[in-house]
């Protein structure tokens, strides 16, 4: 059953304990607006509460034992698989999300939590060095070891409201540095399960907070120096704003993409095409469009573009596009009807433009039709921007050094896929592609959560996946034995 609205507001979580603030905010499901949740919202004193507190527990937190957090991170892992279908239900309730994709989002999330809790045991075990290796040196050790940099402030999206939450919460406790989350206001009630689930376990109670504070406050909260770690994934303007703000802090931007699918000349035969066609059609419209991996734009080349192009046509049209609860769906409603006006209005100019609809085009309230674009002129929204709706432009290049050159042609560099046979011209789009990651065989949309994950360019600075983040978290400080 999908999640129905509660009577009261849902209480956040302040230091680790349920606690409620004089404003409330509404979760409305995107594919028919009915009412799924009621959130209350922190007041200023509350929030500068749960800093306090995250400030104060500090030491005490990185003292933890590492099996104490562990055991911590394995009670989620396990609380999540239980509650499985229910968060899923949760998920696709606030944020729109097929059921299909919200129960993969839950098993990212396990899996995020239980490579954290590996992690947890093996990290920081430290490293020595002799220092003898010259004369000044001599009877001299160099041991390091990683300390938390203070606490975290992280901060979600909402296309993933759960498992980009997990990916902010998991590594603090893996390192033993406490955290504020800050939920999307679309989707908060995915994070805020997610502490139903912390305040199950030991942790100190001021170690972590859930906190879903409005937007037009956060500003602050970025440039408070007791949070000298901001984790932040979401739009472009808003993370770089944010480095702008804090540029003395650590701070992680998971950004934006319009990711490149490259077809190679190699990839010719039947079977090829047809994988390619279907892995493009599903991962350019999966949530919607709504991920910063999606495939917005194909390159293929001259020699295979017009055997590729009515089959990932096809495979577009046989998409089931309708309500997320059903398992059914592949594809939803966008976050809101806003959001699908402007994917809307982008097809249209680039439409106006030159470029030639070969199917979709339509929306319906917050539901936008899986859509593909031929000839999308660079200089249109759709040709240089984040789309982050069900879209895919489709292009004819001429050999490598071509598609890459295309690809390169972004503001963005997140992730790109590149399908080939050719394990050199795999190296050889590692070398080129100005990415974060390129996945070769396959579209730019996979991600494993233990994978240094992020972005080049505008798409972001920093690396996220569990050790990534860990690492990020805490730096390094050396001791010099002397006398030995
Ligand atoms: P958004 O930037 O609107 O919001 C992200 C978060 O930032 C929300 O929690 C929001 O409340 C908060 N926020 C808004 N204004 C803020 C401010 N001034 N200071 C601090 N926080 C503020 O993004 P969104 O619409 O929720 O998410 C979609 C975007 O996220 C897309 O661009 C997508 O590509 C990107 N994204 C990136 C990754 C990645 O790992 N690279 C993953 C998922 C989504």
């Amino acid at each position: 059953m999908p999640a129905t609205k509660e009577t009261a507001a849902r209480a956040f979580w302040l230091a680790g304990r349920q606690a409620t603030g004089e404003d409330t905010l509404e979760v409305t499901s995107p594919w028919d607006g009915r009412p799924v949740g009621t959130v209350s919202v922190p007041t200023d004193a509350q929030v500068e509460e749960a800093v306090a507190a995250a400030t104060a527990v500090g030491e005490e937190f990185a003292a933890t034992p590492a099996h104490v957090r562990a055991a911590a991170l394995d009670h989620i892992c396990g609380r999540v698989t239980e509650r499985a279908e229910e968060i899923a239900e949760l998920i696709s309730a606030e944020n729109g999300k097929p059921m299909k994709w919200a129960r993969g989002e839950v098993g990212r999330c396990v899996s995020v939590f239980r490579l954290a809790a590996e992690e947890a045991r093996r990290f920081n075990s430290g490293t020595a060095q002799r220092l003898d290796t010259d004369a000044g040196g001599a009877g001299k050790l160099a041991l390091t070891r990683r300390f938390p940099r203070g606490a975290v402030l992280g901060i979600a999206p909402f296309n993933f409201p759960l498992n980009l939450c997990a990916h902010k919460v998991a590594p603090a406790i893996a390192v033993g540095t406490p955290i504020i989350l800050k939920p999307a206001p679309a989707t908060p009630l995915s994070g805020l399960l997610l502490g139903e689930l912390l305040a199950e376990t030991e942790l100190p109670a001021g170690s972590w907070s859930v906190l879903p504070v409005p937007n037009d406050r956060m500003p602050a909260l970025v440039r408070d120096e007791r949070l000298p770690v901001v984790s932040f994934t979401g739009s472009a303007p808003v993370g770089w704003s944010i480095l702008d703000s804090a540029p003395r802090k650590r701070v992680t931007l998971e950004l934006g993409g319009n990711g490149a699918a490259i077809v190679l000349g190699d990839y010719a035969s039947e079977a090829d095409l047809d994988f390619a066609a279907q892995r493009i059609a599903t991962f350019a419209n999966y949530q919607g469009g709504q991920s910063c991996i999606s495939v917005q734009r194909v390159l293929a080349d001259a020699t295979v573009y017009d055997r590729l192009v009515p089959r990932i046509v096809s495979a577009v049209e046989a998409l089931r596009t309708g309500d997320p609860s059903d398992s059914a769906t592949d594809v939803g409603p966008l976050v809101s009807e806003e959001a699908a006006k402007r994917v809307e209005s982008w097809v249209e100019e680039a439409q106006s433009a030159g470029a030639k609809l070969l199917t979709g085009g339509t929306r319906d309230g917050a539901t936008y039709a899986p859509t593909v674009l031929e000839n999308v002129p660079a200089d249109t929204r759709m040709g240089c921007d984040e789309v982050f709706g069900p879209v895919v432009s489709v292009a004819s290049v001429e050999g490598e050094q071509d598609a890459y050159a295309v690809a390169n042609d972004s503001p963005y560099g997140l992730q790109a896929g590149v399908f080939t046979h050719d394990v050199q011209a795999a190296f050889r789009a590692q070398r080129a592609l100005e990415v974060g990651g390129v996945i070769v065989g396959d579209v730019p949309s996979y991600r494993a959560d233990q994978m240094p994950y992020g972005g080049a360019k505008q798409s972001g600075v920093g690396r996220e996946g569990v050790e990534f983040a860990m690492e990020d978290y805490t730096y390094e400080r050396v001791m010099v034995l002397t006398g030995l």
